[in-house]
């Protein structure tokens, strides 16, 4: 994360600036005239439904004013990250209102089924453990008000600083006021622009992460000069073009493969990690064909595999090589040259994998998979911030008020191009939300 400095004057000058272009719907009045109700967040929830407006919320113009309210912090997505953040406000006495546009808790953080598992996976079941609904009880236990179906649509800037969103639900267009505003609305792999924008070659890959990663939070922030960091990278890699983190896919990227692509040609160090997505997705036909012989000590997992239909066995390269349609010639061209080298004692002459980390293709029989990389939220692209999640304008300034925790901010994390270690996109939720909120109540100063 970006080590940040004092707030400057300039930026007051220029925060004066973005105020007057900032979004869409910054109230055009001024802030005296635009004072909230002093409502509290449990008065508010209980507000009865007659006073829903009858005009669709687009329709709806002029905010609600009866609807305002004003907390001490509001929290935008409740996932890891902002049910992490309203529970420790809630926590240190705050008053916090987590919005969630979608019908339920949990976005990306519950789908994610991975090396660290959250939900959905057999371990969750036995113990009946899983960190969405262990976070949400929490959340529950503090009292958060969480509002579903409430869609946060814009940032309330004012007098310099971050005052608040503007949200959207059945009922229409209210606004809450906040001290702090935390965005923790996930990643942007669901929003075409930033997609095309920032990750033009993953743009074409089908998304495996919740439906609320639309980008929303990364917009909101970088309309007021919020920008993107970190690395263009994602992809889950599953057997035989499988989507997903079932165990022995999300084992996959860890397994010593002899990798070609379509062509029977290699293209990478396949020890590269994460960094071997982006050159799978610029092959042929975006897949990569994973090799391995009998000596490997991964055998196991192959063995669970083919059983499962989801790689093959078979005694001679040869055959694996028609299976996929790989051209026969090529393949064996591009083994021979390998196997020599890796029996020579000399390192991949081609990708520079060391001599001790190549593996053997001598031993028969043989396996094969393909990977056919889908996205996940793991890419490692996220909006700048501070330490202290605070989220940081053109001029890698904060910009007051606002706080990011989450995947939103995951190219601030691990923005070098590696993806360090499991849990990493959870952790930065997990902690972002915490360390947000302890540095908005002065207790990192
Ligand atoms: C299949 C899979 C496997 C994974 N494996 C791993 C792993 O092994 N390790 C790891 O660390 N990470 C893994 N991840 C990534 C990790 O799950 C996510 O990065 C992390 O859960 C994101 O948490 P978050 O709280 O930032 O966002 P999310 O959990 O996505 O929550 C964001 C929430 O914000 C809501 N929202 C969005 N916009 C608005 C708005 N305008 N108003 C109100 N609400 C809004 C969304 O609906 C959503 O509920 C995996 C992900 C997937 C999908």
């Amino acid at each position: 994360m970006k080590k940040s400095t004092p707030l400057l004057a300039l930026l007051c000058a220029v925060a004066l600036l973005l105020g007057g272009c900032s979004s869409g719907s910054a109230p055009e009045s001024t802030p005296s005239q635009t004072v909230p109700a002093t409502q509290s967040a449990s008065e508010q929830t209980e507000a009865p439904a007659t006073q829903a407006p009858e005009t669709s919320a687009a329709e709806t113009e002029a905010p609600a004013a009866e609807r305002d309210v004003t907390v001490d912090f509001v929290v935008v997505g409740a996932g890891a990250g902002g049910l992490q953040a309203a529970a420790e406000a809630a926590f240190l006495g705050k008053s916090v209102i987590l919005l969630e546009k979608t019908g339920r808790a949990g976005g990306s953080s519950a789908l994610c089924e991975g090396y660290f598992w959250s939900s959905g996976a057999k371990i969750n079941e036995e113990t009946g453990i899983g960190i969405v609904q262990d976070m949400l009880a929490i959340a529950e236990k503090q009292s958060v008000d969480i509002r579903y179906d409430s869609k946060a649509t814009d940032l309330i800037y004012e007098d310099g600083r971050v005052q608040g969103v503007v949200v959207e639900d059945a009922d229409g267009v209210y606004r809450i006021y906040a001290d702090t505003t935390i965005l923790a609305t996930g990643g942007f792999l669901r929003n075409e622009k930033l997609m095309k924008e920032y990750m033009p070659e993953w743009y074409y890959e089908e998304p495996f992460c919740g439906a609320g990663s639309t980008g929303d939070g990364h917009e909101m922030a970088m309309e007021l000069g919020a920008h993107m960091v970190g690395y263009s990278n994602g992809g889950v890699w599953g057997f035989d073009g499988q989507n997903g983190y079932h165990m022995e896919g999300g084992m996959a990227p860890c397994l010593c493969f002899f990798l070609t692509n379509i062509e029977g040609r290699r293209f990478c160090n396949e020890y590269m990690g994460t960094l071997k997505n982006d050159l799978i997705v610029q092959q042929s036909d975006r897949k990569a064909y994973c090799f391995m012989d009998s000596a490997s000590s991964y055998v196991s997992f192959m063995e669970e595999a083919v059983e499962k239909g989801l790689a093959h066995k078979a005694d001679t390269l040869e055959e694996l090589c028609e299976i996929y349609g790989i051209p026969v010639d090529a393949f064996m061209e591009t083994v021979a040259g390998y196997n020599q080298a890796k029996e020579e004692g000399r390192d991949d002459p081609d990708f520079g994998v060391p001599n001790a980390y190549m593996v053997s293709m001598t031993e028969a029989p043989y396996y094969a998979t393909y990977f056919d990389p889908s996205l996940t939220t793991n890419n490692l692209m996220g909006l700048a911030c501070d330490e202290y999640c605070r989220l940081l304008d053109a001029n890698d300034q904060p910009i007051p008020g606002l706080y990011g925790c989450g995947e939103l901010i995951i190219g601030s994390v691990v923005g070098n191009g590696n993806y360090p270690s499991c849990g990493t996109c959870l952790a930065s939720g997990i902690y972002g939300g915490a360390i947000a909120v302890r540095h908005a109540c002065g207790q990192f100063q």
